[in-house]
């Protein structure tokens, strides 16, 4: 075992404080990571406060949060043939899957049909609590770890793997491209990465958000149109407009609104988490064969597909650096939509 520094909330609603725990010794297909940086999402929050409760069968604490998470490799089990010491590596939202149901044998481990091992709040293969990226290491096999772009900075990275491939995926599955028209709902963290591969796709992209304050930035990083929801103009102007809607709203909003501004046969995919159920009418999915989807996140393949395509493309995460003594405070201003666009850990701070 290895001793390893991070923080964590020792209850739920506790704020994160300072906290040491161990990491197992790297078996034969083990890398250790050394943690340079970690991307905080708002699936922290939600889980750090135990708001998923409704949901999850358990929240473990004491819980050390992070599932974007960029480093350099330190050490290799004796077993491992893809990646050697000093290579720039990432871990997302999972650490290990069952590798043999259908889902795992097609590149869908996010969607094992046994036990997929979160990278954090999770239990392992074996039984033990998982510990995440908010530490200065951490033991992952080879076939769960992801290669980061070489011609990007690490720290602008990190948000890819939680938050760029929960958009790329869909935007990928809904075939975004030329000739589709794609609404973002929401600009934090999620969105700002929509917009993004979207636009990189090819696609026309708008966003919806609450107010026109993130207008400017909508349109640097890549929008085309902009569109306020707090205005009921907007709900009435744009009906019937979008191939695709995706949905990255952590909070409750009445998704029938927004069924309505599907063109026939368009789909609306579900990426965020709300806290509780939110009802959908018969008649906003029939009128016009709509489909309401979800997705999350995506698989290893997928994963390191998206990485590929952002080196290719220059798609990084636009960032804060935050020493991670002012992890709370980030907390907070990500819950007051203040974040442009996503926090990350810098984990020299630690
Ligand atoms: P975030 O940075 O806080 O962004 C969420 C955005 O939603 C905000 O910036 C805001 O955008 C909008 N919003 C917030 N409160 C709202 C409200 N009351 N009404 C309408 N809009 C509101 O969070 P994130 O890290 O992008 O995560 C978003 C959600 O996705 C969370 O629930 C998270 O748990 C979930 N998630 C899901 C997956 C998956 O695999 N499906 C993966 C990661 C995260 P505007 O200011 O533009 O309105
Ligand atoms: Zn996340
Ligand atoms: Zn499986």
């Amino acid at each position: 075992m290895s001793k390893t520094k991070g923080y964590a909330a020792m209850t739920s609603k506790a704020p994160l404080a300072p906290y040491t725990f161990e990491r197992r010794e790297p078996r034969e297909h083990d890398i250790v990571i050394d943690i340079k940086y970690c991307g905080i999402c708002h699936s922290d929050i939600h889980q750090v406060r135990d708001g998923w409760s409704d949901y999850l069968e358990e929240s473990i604490f004491p819980m050390v949060p992070g599932h974007e998470i960029a480093g350099v490799v330190s050490a290799v089990g004796g077993k491992v043939s893809k990646y050697k010491v000093g290579d720039k590596v990432g871990v997302g939202c999972f650490v290990d899957s069952c590798r043999t149901c259908t889902s795992c044998r097609s590149g869908l481990e996010q969607y094992c049909l046994v036990h997929t091992s979160w990278t954090y709040n999770a239990r392992n293969n074996e039984g033990v609590p998982t510990y995440g990226g908010y530490s200065d290491k951490i033991v992952v096999d080879e076939n769960y770890a992801l290669r980061m772009p070489e011609n990007l900075p690490l720290d602008a990275c990190a948000p890819l793997l939680c938050a760029g491939i929960t958009l790329y995926s869909p935007l990928r599955h809904w075939h975004a491209g030329p000739g589709k028209h794609v609404a973002i709902v929401g600009l934090g963290g999620l969105g700002h990465m929509g917009v993004k591969l979207a636009h990189a796709l090819g696609a026309k992209v708008s966003v919806l958000s609450q107010s026109l304050k993130k207008e400017a930035d909508a349109k640097r990083l890549g929008a085309d149109h902009f569109y306020a929801t707090a205005d009921p103009e907007t709900f009435t102007q744009l009906k019937g407009s979008f191939d695709l809607i995706v949905n990255t709203v952590s909070a409750q909003m009445d998704w029938n609104q927004y069924l309505n501004l599907l063109k026939v046969d368009g789909t609306m995919v579900v990426v965020g988490l709300p806290e509780k159920n939110i009802p959908v009418g018969a008649f906003a999915l029939t009128a016009g064969r709509r489909s309401l989807a979800g997705s999350a996140i995506g698989g290893i393949r997928e994963t390191q597909e998206m990485l590929d395509f952002c080196g290719k493309h220059g798609v990084t995460s636009d960032i804060e650096i935050v020493p991670i003594q002012k992890v709370n405070e980030a907390y907070e201003r990500v819950l007051k939509s203040d974040v442009r666009y996503r926090f990350v850990i810098d984990m020299a701070s630690l």
